[in-house]
């Protein structure tokens, strides 16, 4: 009798990502560590094998990808996933010509403060599927649509029952209640809110932004919040010039997100911060609000370590597709189809501070996207088309 976990061997993979470095860069990019003619060998949860199809072990288990390209699942770590409510007529009126504002977000504050805890959670859980079902195995998400101690505690506590990736997002907008003086939210934010928040949450975020908090306020957030243990992230620099992005790097953040409005001190910052720092794009919300892209290409030549993300939210960017993303980043941003693969994988899972995904290399957790494509640069090269053949999650196949 064995308790030893089951094995699978994965064979018949066309090419293989594993984003190890060790096994070198690619032509000119990202090091994707790509293997042709693949196999990979997973055991409970975690891969245990990778190399070539020929010399792969026996296993309990054969799955044939049948030429299809093996990727890491991706890593989506940015995403606004506990709300209720719908704003399509937002999305409406601005495919009109009316621009996007940060005030938008009031709108699902009030729905989702309306909506039961079931249903908040019913909605996390729907778009959590939806996105497995498109690659993502690993999911960021946030608070910022209760903005009172008790909603602001619920979400998290919704959140943290379905990812490890939980962050403090108080600081999204000043509370309606609030809205006469935004020194009394900073200090509810900063106080009464943190205490029932900390425990539910790993990251502490703020939406540094005109319309939203200032460098000054900022700054006491994300400080109180890392005197109680969070890590900071920051909505840096997304509608306009400002301190978010120099402040995400002097606090010491995981990312700056959005980074679409940078100087060049910004992108000096970030590249000092010799990838403590990494800037997290999401080119979903210059989609869906018909905004400038942000430069990737400026940041990689600078030597910025670069994330893709969603930002899945009902106002200013609705979409769960990762692959979408890659997408636009290489259409629109000047990434390179490796280079937008690596920031979807590799580059979400160092903006998560995790080395257990977004690779696949043995030790690494079981976490694969399998496309019925020859390679990952299909992802761009066919947008919009359903390739996903299959997902892995965790060493359990998902799709
Ligand atoms: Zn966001």
């Amino acid at each position: 009798m064995s308790t030893r976990p089951t094995t699978t061997v994965i064979d018949g993979i066309a090419h293989l990502v594993t984003n190890d470095p060790s096994l070198g860069p690619s032509d000119d990019g990202p090091p994707l560590g790509v293997i042709r003619d693949a196999a990979v060998v997973i055991e409970g949860d975690r891969v245990v094998w990778t190399g070539a199809s020929r010399n792969a072990p026996a296993a309990d288990d054969r799955v044939d990808a049948r030429g299809g390209a093996l990727l890491p699942g991706f890593v989506d770590s940015h995403t606004h996933l506990v709300f209720a409510g719908d704003r399509t007529e937002e999305f409406s009126a601005r495919m009109s010509g009316r621009p996007y504002t940060a005030g938008g977000i009031r709108t699902t504050v009030a729905a989702t403060r309306a909506a039961t805890e079931a249903d908040l959670e019913a909605n996390l859980v729907r778009h959590l599927r939806e996105a497995l079902r498109q690659g993502t195995t690993t999911v960021e998400t946030k608070s910022g649509y209760g903005l009172t101690v008790e909603d602001e505690a619920r979400s998290l506590r919704v959140a943290a029952r379905h990812t490890s990736e939980v962050t403090y997002l108080g600081a999204h907008v000043v509370a309606p209640e609030h809205a006469g003086d935004p020194a009394a939210y900073v200090d509810l934010v900063t106080g009464e809110m943190l205490d029932a928040c900390a425990p539910h949450a790993r990251w502490i975020d703020v939406f540094c932004e005109r319309g939203a908090f200032d460098g000054d306020q900022a700054r006491a957030v994300l400080t109180a919040g890392r005197d109680r243990g969070l890590i900071p992230r920051v909505h840096a620099n997304q509608l306009g010039h400002g301190p978010g992005v120099r402040l995400a790097v002097e606090l010491g953040a995981a990312s700056a997100d959005h980074c679409t409005h940078l100087t060049d001190a910004d992108v000096d910052a970030l590249a000092s911060s010799a990838g403590r720092t990494v800037a997290t794009l999401l080119p979903g919300a210059e989609f869906s609000t018909r905004a400038p892209w942000p430069d990737a290409r400026r940041l990689l030549d600078a030597g910025v370590t670069v994330a893709l993300s969603t930002d899945c939210n009902p106002g200013s960017s609705y979409t769960s597709s990762m692959g979408f993303c890659v997408a636009l980043a290489v259409r629109d941003m000047g990434m390179t189809p490796d280079e937008a693969v690596w920031a979807a994988t590799a580059g979400g899972a160092a903006a998560l501070r995790r080395a257990d995904v977004g690779r696949i290399t043995p030790g690494a957790r079981a976490d694969l996207l399998l496309l019925d494509a020859p390679s990952h640069v299909h992802l761009a090269y066919r947008p919009g088309v359903p390739l996903v053949a299959g997902v892995w999650r965790g060493g359990v196949r998902e799709v």
